[in-house]
């Protein structure tokens, strides 16, 4: 009885955010809509990101914004009353239900113009509020730059031509895309218990613009595949750093096992929540950050073991000098704080403590944006205010309890494997709960 009253909540939540994706065509990241699903016709393009528009139909479409904020609101009231007298073994359950809805009710209130101050608008997003920042680190990874890097002119112009250097030349990228996808894909079989069948076909194009990184295009799955292409843009700047990040964050290990851990768990269970992974929301926050630290976790968290494959399977195949593979470590040490920059940027862009150049002119100043694209940037970052917060942000907090609840890399395996398939949120991450 109690299980079928929560599922009968977390149904509301379900079709609340499909309903919510005819005004916020972006928030959808993963849905299962049954035990197994497949692309039927070919009636799309391959001009724009295919996922997450899934054959969702009626579902998007009768409620307006104002039925899904006045809806959620009962939900949640619905739910707190619940958790009243829930037992135990539910709470974790209906907590997640709870921060959900909130994560819904915050989303909608912005799409309907209420204004909220950034960290708020942040915690109610993804349950994460980034602290104070401390300025003096930005000008510390400024000055440790310029000792290290080659090059004669200012730190800004070195830190220009060494981007350069590590520039992936388009006719490579697809034989560098493709072997770092295959040893991603094999460490992620050797770490977890994944089927193994869902390695997704990769391949490179040119996109419309230089902006879009890649585009994705689902074909199906069931619980043992996910049938998925992506198409790698060959007008996108690609540099070493990229290439880990889209590679090993958005496949394997990161994004899409995290998608077949949550299709299987949907199977297992039939709870509804299961079904759907919302960008907007908590425990999509902690997929971001995860998917982060489980780039870490593929080299037992070495840097040096991280740098000997970004040489060997990197460095090698987009013919790059591989003398300039000891400075990686500092190269992502000095992309973190770039990620810190530019969440320092988007907040204060929107809490109006920083004006659209002077938000340029620091982004130019660190080299955390090219000379003369500083507005460009700015722009760019208006377009997910929260993006630096649901993921570098969140990628420390992840690490910080993984590196705290888990003392060696194979625990930190497992723990990763089990939580995905968990009821999983920021708050429970923060306060170190062991799911
Ligand atoms: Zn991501």
């Amino acid at each position: 009885m109690a299980e079928a009253a929560l599922n009968a909540m977390a149904r509301q939540l379900v079709d609340l955010t499909l309903c919510k994706t005819r005004y916020d065509a972006w928030d959808l990241q993963w849905y299962t809509q049954g035990p197994f699903w497949r692309r039927t016709n070919m009636r799309y393009s391959r001009e724009y990101k295919i996922i997450p528009d899934y054959e969702i139909g009626d579902a998007k479409h009768g409620k307006t914004l104002e039925n899904i904020l006045d809806e959620s609101e009962v939900l949640g009231q619905n739910l707190e009353q619940y958790k009243k007298t829930a037992k135990s073994e539910e709470m974790q359950r209906v907590d997640y239900l709870i921060d959900h809805v909130k994560n819904l009710n915050i989303r909608t209130r912005l799409l309907l113009g209420e204004t909220f101050s950034f960290d708020e608008m942040t915690e109610g997003l993804y349950c994460l509020r980034a602290p104070a920042c401390d300025y003096r680190k930005f000008d510390r990874i400024l000055e440790k730059m310029n000792q290290a890097l080659p090059g004669g002119g200012t730190v800004q112009e070195k830190i220009s031509t060494f981007r350069r250097t590590l520039a992936i030349p388009p006719e490579n990228l697809l034989k560098v895309i493709r072997e770092s996808t295959q040893v991603f894909h094999e460490i992620a079989g050797a770490r977890m218990d994944v089927t193994g069948n869902s390695m997704p076909r990769v391949r490179v194009r040119e996109l419309p613009n230089k902006d879009m990184v890649f585009l994705s295009i689902l074909f199906g799955y069931d619980y043992n595949h996910i049938e998925y292409e992506r198409n790698f843009n060959l007008l996108y700047p690609w540099t070493v750093d990229k290439v880990m990040e889209y590679v090993g964050h958005e496949m394997e290990p990161g994004h899409l096992t995290y998608f077949e851990k949550r299709l299987q768990t949907m199977i297992d269970t039939c709870w509804p929540e299961m079904s759907i992974v919302s960008q907007f929301s908590t425990s999509n926050a902690f997929g971001e950050g995860s998917a982060r630290h489980a780039i870490s976790m593929s080299f037992d968290n070495s840097m040096e073991k991280q740098v000997e494959f970004e040489k060997e399977i990197i460095f090698k195949n987009a013919g790059i000098d591989e003398k300039y593979a000891e400075l990686m470590p500092l190269w992502h040490e000095y992309c973190e704080l770039e990620g810190y920059g530019k969440l320092e940027v988007s907040r204060g862009r929107w809490d109006h403590a920083l004006s659209r150049e002077e938000g340029a002119r620091f982004l130019e100043q660190y080299g955390f944006a090219e000379p003369g694209t500083g507005i460009e940037s700015v722009d760019h970052l208006a377009e997910d205010d929260g993006h630096f917060v649901a993921h570098d942000y969140s990628r420390d907090v992840v690490r910080d309890y993984f590196n705290t609840v888990a003392p060696d890399v194979e625990q930190q395996w497992k723990l990763y494997e089990r939580i995905c398939c968990a009821h999983v949120t920021m708050k429970g991450i923060r306060e170190k709960v062991i799911y």
